[in-house]
Formats: C-alpha cells, structure tokens, sequence
C-alpha cells in the first residue's frame, strides 16, 4: 500500500510564497515516481497575515502543524509589520516552543563549485552540522524580558531535560552520520563553561551522554574559539551542539561559509514533530522580482525527506532525500542556472526547473 504522509505548509512572508512553490512541486513529482505520496496542507501565519486579521499563527494551523507529519515552513516575519512591543512577527518560534522542536539543526557542507569565502586546501572537506537549541537558552526569556528606564534583563535557562534530550540526538546524529561515511563520528559541545555556571551544568550533561556512546569521540570548544576555527579549520568539525544564541549566531556564520543565506537549509526536530525551513528571512528587498533562491527552501524540503523516510523506514523516501541535495549540488556544481545572490542571472523559477531536470523530471 502506498504510504501517506501529511505535510503542513506555511509559504511565509515576503519571497516565503516564490520559494515554496518549486519546493513543493520537486518533493510532489518526486513523490509520485518513487512511490509515496505526500499530501500538502497549505495554512495561514505570518507577518501578513496578521496584517489582515490580528493572529500570526492562528490556532487551526497550529492543530494542522501538530497533527501534519512533518512542516514545512518558508521564510516568515516583515520587518514593517510588528507586534505593539516592538518585535516582529515569527511564529517560527512559537511553533518551536509550542512543539518543543529543541534540535535546531543546521548543516554546513562545501561541496565543488561553491562560492566560499574560504581558501580550502586540497584533500579537506567542509561538511559539518550545527546542532542549536530552539526552545530555551537566551530565549527562555524572549518577549517577555523586564525593561525598566535604566536596567535591562533577559534570563538564559538550561534545563537538565531538554539538555538530555538534545545531547541524546546529538550523538544520535554522529552515529548516524558515521555509519554513512558522512563523518568520523564526533560531537562537539560549544559553550563558555570557563565563564558561566550555567554552561559548566550544560557540559556536565553533555559529558555523561558522552559516557554514553564510547564508540563516538567527544570534544569540547568555548564558543569564541568556535568562531575562530569555523573560519580557520572548519573541516575539524563533525557534529557541534549549543545553546540557542549561541546557535543562532553560529549558524549564520556558517551559512557565510556557505556562499550565502540562499543555500543554508535547517530543521527544527523534537521527539514527535519537526519543521523544515530555509536560515534566511523574507528578504523584503527582493521580494516579488523572481530574483530570491530557493535552493535553501529545497534543500530543507529535502532534509524533511531524509528525516521521515528514518522515522518511518522508508527507503525510497530517503533515498529521495539523498537525491534531492545531489541535485541541488549538481545545479551549484554547473554553474550555469544560478540567482543573483550566487553571481547568476536566474530567476526563482528556473532553479526549480533546473533541480526537476537534474533529477529526471523534465
Ligand atoms: P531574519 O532576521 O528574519 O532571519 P534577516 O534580517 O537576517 O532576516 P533576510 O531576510 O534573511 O534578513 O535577508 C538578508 C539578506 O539576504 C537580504 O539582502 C536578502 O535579500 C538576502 N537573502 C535572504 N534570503 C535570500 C534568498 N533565498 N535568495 C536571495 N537572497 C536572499
């Protein structure tokens, strides 16, 4: 019988809708040629769609995204439309705390072809992932931090549960990655232990997980060196695990490595559910031109696919994850269908065809 899975769609703000669009057409023609289907359930969120009717995320489409299978979300939030306080629209972020999505996970990979800053020597190979947590840390606090006329205060707060949870996965991952040749089976934990007392609790965690798995190496690096050795040996990283802001500035940082925001994809994993969703914004500026890549919307569809066909032991569905970021590489690796923001002059539109094609699909 065919298996079915269904997917909440949030096509998001700005070029959210443009990136979306040939997502969800590649994962629909690959689906129907590989013998699984998936059922794509568009709901509203948003930036504008609080514009019109004063919800972000509106509860049926949270029920919808908690229910779906898996959720795909595009960019979301419009830097002109804000909540009364000031900060902007994400429900992203309400969706991560709502479904307790703590593995924020945020691949980094050079392959040939790519535009990077970086001089890599010959025989090295960039392929690490960038594991955040998404539901507390510096966030803990996030919207409602006290703001008096002259004192400001956020609260970062580790949990012992949710560290658990997310060095267990972490670990998971390295095993994982390992067992496909994909790395040699390391985790580091990225901290400031040698400051902070909260973050000397998150390394006590991560070691006894650590203790866990003596098939697998643990490592430890405080977060400034981090930066510093993304830069300079960023082929000395596997598996890297840290706390939300930290994360969340580390993980641009590597989508810098990249060759730009357009190719960094990411997904939000709890136990139950998982978002899949590009690192960029909406990119206003260049909304509604065709201009915006969807390569980091693609790529995210596709690890979506590597995360359901595990879950549910589905190897056409993984396969097809593999072969979704091949394609996307192979497009990169051409070099002759690429947007503006990586030195071409296609439109949105274009990729999609060009990853259909490469994929058979014409
Ligand atoms: P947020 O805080 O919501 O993540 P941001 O302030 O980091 O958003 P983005 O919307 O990510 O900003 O845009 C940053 C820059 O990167 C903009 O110049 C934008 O045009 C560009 N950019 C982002 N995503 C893409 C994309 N998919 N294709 C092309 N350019 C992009």
């Amino acid at each position: 019988m065919t298996q079915n899975f269904d997917i909440a769609v949030f096509e998001g703000d700005g070029i959210g809708p443009e990136i979306m669009r040939p997502t969800v057409k590649i994962l629909a023609a690959m689906a129907q040629s590989s013998g699984y289907s998936l059922s794509f359930n568009t709901v509203p969120a948003g930036a504008a769609h609080y514009a019109e009717t004063g919800e972000s995320l509106p509860a049926a489409s949270m029920a919808a995204a908690k229910s779906a299978d898996a959720i795909l979300l595009s960019a979301m939030g419009l830097p002109s439309v804000r909540y009364e306080d000031g900060t902007e629209i994400s429900p992203q972020i309400d969706l991560r705390k709502a479904l307790t999505l703590f593995a924020g996970v945020r691949p980094v990979r050079i392959f040939p072809g790519q535009k990077t800053p970086l001089n890599i020597p010959e025989g090295r190979e960039v392929d690490f992932v960038l594991i955040r947590e998404s539901t507390e840390g510096l966030f803990y606090t996030q919207g409602t931090g006290e703001v008096t006329e002259d004192d400001a205060r956020e609260t970062l707060r580790i949990t012992r549960d949710i560290s658990e949870k997310l060095f267990k996965f972490a670990f998971g991952l390295a095993a994982e990655r390992k067992s496909k040749g994909r790395g040699p089976g390391k985790v580091t934990c990225v901290d400031k232990a040698n400051v902070f007392r909260a973050f000397a609790f998150f390394r006590d965690i991560f070691d006894a997980e650590a203790a866990r798995h003596p098939d697998l190496r643990a490592d430890h690096a405080y977060v400034d060196a981090t930066a510093l050795w993304m830069v300079q040996k960023p082929w000395d990283f596997d598996v890297m695990v840290t706390e939300n802001m930290f994360g969340d500035i580390l993980s641009d940082l590597g989508a810098g490595l990249m060759g730009g925001l357009g190719v960094a994809p990411s997904a939000d994993i709890g136990l139950d559910n998982a978002v899949f969703q590009p690192c960029h914004g909406s990119a206003p500026d260049i909304a509604g031109q065709g201009k915006a890549n969807p390569m980091a919307m693609i790529l995210s569809g596709a690890m979506m696919l590597d995360w359901l066909g595990t879950r549910h032991n589905n190897d056409a569905i993984t396969r097809d994850g593999a072969r979704l970021q091949a394609a996307v590489e192979q497009v990169i690796a051409d070099g002759t269908v690429l947007t503006p923001d990586l030195g071409g002059a296609a439109q949105t539109e274009d990729i999609g065809a060009a990853v259909l094609a490469q994929l058979g699909h014409v």
